[in-house]
């Protein structure tokens, strides 16, 4: 930001000590070239990692490795409590397939994400995590998870490792905005304006907003003239219209040994019936493109095959066997294999399918449509789809509009499915803006 050699910031005369990173310097050098000056306990830092999150502390560790003076200013308490959510599942930090299908989980975004995912591939995550004494493992899915299947080790490694490199964590400051180049934070000691010579905003999108990311970010750099577009949830569930017999009954219960066909593809996996209606991995695999059909033409339905392990012709031949005095539920039993769960959802979405000519019955059994009425609300969302549009960001992601303020992780506008694709963005754009501040300080020395 601050390209001079002189600020003033909150009436402190701060004086910069050109682009050489600290490390460089010889060791007494640091206090004259860090000034020990300080803003109510708050030293200056030459590059301010504003979010402490995946993607932010991503920066924080490749600047601090490489010498420079970073500190990492945090809203809440604590750092990276979405990321410690995801860690509750496991913590699938990224995906073993080969990185050309890697590479294009991206959508329209992956032209813009390759650059940064070549730098930092799924391969390097592993290595990274291996590097901090945690070790990972690829499940059947190709998913790769910490073999301790959770977050707080490796957070714990890697806050170490930032502190081991000098950089600084500064938690409940929140970022407010700008004053004229100085960003400015709210901190439980009142407010607080600092200048430096790089800002990095890494403050997440727009889901959970109660762990931190709440996307108040987006005024203050539409106002900047930062062209941001709207945020959509992402890996969502989606509402139906369930009876209260149904809800009471199968909610909470996970529809296993299912695929799902949507605009997306046709995919195997499994979800759950919520309250409002269907949460899950293979609804998340579906989501982006059932979001986007709902947003098009007002609904979305996804195609079910209840049996798909089992031949229409087969079902058919089954069903046909059984005898007119069985019950419905043991003519799916025994016919087509479906009882609870799957058996419910039939009735429920078909009332009277126990009518229906076995073939007919069949047809529904491999094709049943699920009508989704919306997406469930961006705050219980994996992700958010949205944030600051690419034509806004140049190749080291600083914003154009606002010359030495750069970007990275779910602020950008790109969205991927579940599958480890979304931690692996984060810290490869988190890195990939770091090299971008490192090369503007070294351009504009
Ligand atoms: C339930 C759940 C499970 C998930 N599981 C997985 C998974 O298994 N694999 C996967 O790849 N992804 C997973 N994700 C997604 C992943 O956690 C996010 O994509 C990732 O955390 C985004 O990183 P980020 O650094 O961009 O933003 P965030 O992690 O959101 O971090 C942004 C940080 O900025 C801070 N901040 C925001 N505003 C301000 C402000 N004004 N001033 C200062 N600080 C501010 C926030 O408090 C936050 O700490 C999951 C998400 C959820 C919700």
């Amino acid at each position: 930001m601050a390209d001079t050699l002189q600020t003033r910031v909150c009436g402190i005369h701060i004086r910069f000590d050109g682009a050489t990173p600290l490390r460089h310097r010889a060791p007494h050098a640091k206090s004259a070239a860090v000034e020990t000056e300080t803003m109510d306990g708050m030293e200056r830092d030459e590059i301010a990692v504003i979010g402490g999150g995946p993607a932010g502390l991503a920066a924080a560790e490749v600047l601090s490795a490489a010498g420079w003076p970073v500190a990492v200013y945090e809203a809440m308490p604590t750092v990276a409590r979405k990321f410690l959510l995801a860690g509750k599942s496991g913590l699938n930090i990224t995906h073993s397939e080969p990185f050309s299908r890697f590479a294009e989980r991206f959508g329209t975004a992956s032209a813009r994400l390759r650059p940064p995912l070549e730098a930092f591939t799924p391969d390097d995550v592993r290595h990274w995590a291996a590097g901090l004494g945690i070790e990972t493992f690829v499940g059947t899915s190709g998913r790769v998870f910490p073999t301790a299947m959770k977050a707080s080790p490796l957070l714990r490694a890697w806050l170490r490792r930032l502190e081991a490199q000098g950089a600084k964590v500064h938690t409940r400051h929140r970022w407010v905005g700008f004053d004229g180049d100085a960003v400015v934070f709210e901190t439980p000691q009142g407010r607080k304006s600092l200048s430096c010579r790089a800002v990095l905003l890494a403050l997440g999108g727009a889901s959970w907003p109660r762990l931190g990311s709440d996307a108040a970010w987006v005024e203050h750099l539409r106002e900047r003239g930062v062209p941001v577009r709207p945020f959509r949830p992402a890996n969502c569930g989606f509402d139906l219209a369930w009876s209260d017999g149904f809800v009471e009954r199968f909610a909470g219960q996970p529809l296993k040994g299912v695929t799902a066909t949507s605009d997306a593809g046709t995919f195997p996996g499994e979800f759950v019936v919520s309250r409002h209606g269907i949460e899950g991995s293979l609804v998340y695999a579906h989501a982006a493109a059932l979001r986007d059909r709902i947003e098009a033409e007002g609904t979305a339905t996804l195609v079910l095959d209840l049996a798909p392990g089992r031949e229409a012709t087969r079902i058919a031949r089954d069903l046909a066997r059984q005898g007119t005095k069985e019950s419905f539920a043991n003519r799916l039993r025994k016919g087509a294999g479906l009882a609870g769960v799957k058996a419910g959802l039939l009735r429920e979405l078909v009332p009277d399918a126990s009518r229906s000519a076995p073939d007919a019955l069949t047809r529904t059994i491999k094709a049943l449509p699920l009508p989704l009425l919306r997406p469930r609300p961006i705050a219980e969302a994996i992700s958010s789809a949205g944030g600051i549009d690419w034509v806004g960001v140049d190749d080291g992601l600083m914003i154009k509009a606002m010359p030495g303020v750069f970007a990275a992780g779910e602020m950008l506008d790109w969205e991927a499915p579940t599958g480890g694709y979304l931690l692996t963005a984060c810290l490869a754009t988190g890195r990939a803006a770091a090299r971008g501040i490192m090369q503007r300080l070294k351009d504009t020395r």
